[in-house]
């Protein structure tokens, strides 16, 4: 295929044809240009993707959260310098230390990798042999102690990829009795633990017996305290989302803790190859950007944010509730997901539609709108929404519930 049938064959799709077109048409020949042309280009739209009015949370599946503009402008700011990733980890890492006054922390790709990561430094330390060795564990502490949770099923993986065994217990005499020479780590995820020991004497046994902590905080933010209260309290290790309540970029993440530990586990990540972690890059774009999300998560009126979420649940529950049979209720998750949480229901014999084909209409509806909730009713948090949208949210709801009512 010559060059010019490959350039026609390219301008006949939609995607890249607006951008192709600029450039034969001469008017991008300039990157100013080009920018400015991309600009107004409805890339979502081009694809065929429908964008929604998110109020549902901070799912994975929704694509997380919305960047400030402040932490896009960092992802702008580092995309046109070159810097050593090594150094902007490290630089990055004791700024970040210094704002949440833990010993030490690194950027990850997601609280996944933070785990995978995390683990792989306990089990190696700064042995390069046994860092080139993982995912076989044959030889080194390989098993992982983990606090029974009853939900626990997608992210035991990022465990399971250093080679480790996991395995759970209940009780804290289950605990003292599964510690063995090979126990690695003692494992908690912070939003279930379904066992009966604590955190402190999670913490305590682990400091008895020499062996690292790690709690898994992923999507517990708010409240802002969590960044700072679970290394405070001795655990080793703790791995936050960057991209759920933090807003930094969706595949982000924060691992956090004792400065030996954080700096064996960077062993494992890029640019270095010969490792499990080298899939777990992050580019120097979101290491800054992770820094500056952060920053304005710790700096913002968390008050204010507050009182605007009831504010804003508040106007979509009195709209909501005009409907006659219908019931709200306004409760906050105790740990992650921890906001203003409505939960709407109504009478089936008044308003003859499952809530599931409630959900559906809302997504099939202009604009398309997700919500949470199962089979009982709704459930919705506007922390995900922008401003204004929770008015858009409380009519269309109002409407979808009208329209079935007998
Ligand atoms: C979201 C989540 C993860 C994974 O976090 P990523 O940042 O998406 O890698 C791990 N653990 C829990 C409890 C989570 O909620």
């Amino acid at each position: 295929m010559n060059r010019r049938i490959l350039l026609q064959r390219l301008l006949s799709m939609p995607f890249l044809g607006g951008f192709l077109g600029g450039l034969a048409a001469g008017r991008g020949s300039t990157s100013a240009a080009t920018i400015g042309m991309a600009a107004h280009r409805d890339y979502f739209q081009e694809l065929g993707l429908r964008t929604f009015i998110n109020a549902a949370g901070t799912l994975t599946s929704l694509s997380g959260s919305l960047m400030p503009d402040e932490v896009v402008d960092a992802i702008d700011y580092a995309r046109r310098h070159y810097v050593g990733l090594d150094d902007i980890q490290t630089r990055v890492g004791e700024r970040i230390a210094e704002l949440l006054g833990c010993e030490a922390a690194t950027v990850t790709s997601g609280a996944f990798s933070a785990m995978t990561l995390g683990l792989a430094g306990v089990m190696c330390g700064m042995d390069r042999e046994k860092v080139a060795q993982l995912p076989d564990a044959t030889g080194m502490k390989n098993e992982v102690v983990k606090l029974k949770s009853e939900h626990y099923i997608d992210y035991v993986h990022a465990l399971l990829n250093t080679g480790a065994t996991v395995i759970e217990v209940n009780t804290l005499k289950e605990l003292e009795d599964s510690i063995n020479d090979r126990t690695a780590m003692l494992f908690v995820l912070n939003a279930y633990n379904d066992s009966e020991v604590g955190h402190e004497e999670l913490v305590a046994v682990g400091k008895e017996h020499g062996i690292p902590t790690f709690n898994d905080c992923a999507a517990d933010v708010p409240p802002v305290e969590n960044l700072w209260k679970y290394t405070d309290m001795g655990y080793d290790l703790v791995a936050f989302s960057g991209g759920k309540g933090l807003r930094g970029p969706q595949s982000a993440g924060l691992l956090l803790g004792r400065a030996d530990l954080i700096t064996a586990a960077r062993l494992h990540t890029p640019p270095r190859g010969d490792t499990i972690g080298r899939g777990m890059k992050v580019n120097k774009e979101e290491v800054l950007a992770m820094l500056v999300a952060l920053e304005l998560y710790v700096e913002k009126d968390h008050d204010e944010e507050w009182k605007l979420w009831e504010g804003q649940i508040a106007h979509i529950s009195d709209t909501v509730k005009t409907v006659s049979g219908t019931q709200t209720e306004v409760h906050v998750p105790e740990i992650a997901n921890h906001v203003p949480t409505l939960s709407i229901t109504w009478d089936q014999s008044r308003i003859p539609l499952a809530p599931t084909d409630a959900k559906q209409r809302l997504r099939e509806g202009h604009p398309s709108i997700e919500t949470g909730g199962g089979s009982d009713g709704l459930s919705l948090s506007t922390w995900m929404m922008r401003p204004g949208e929770e008015r858009i949210v409380a009519r269309r709801i109002r409407e979808v519930l009208t329209e079935a009512s007998t």
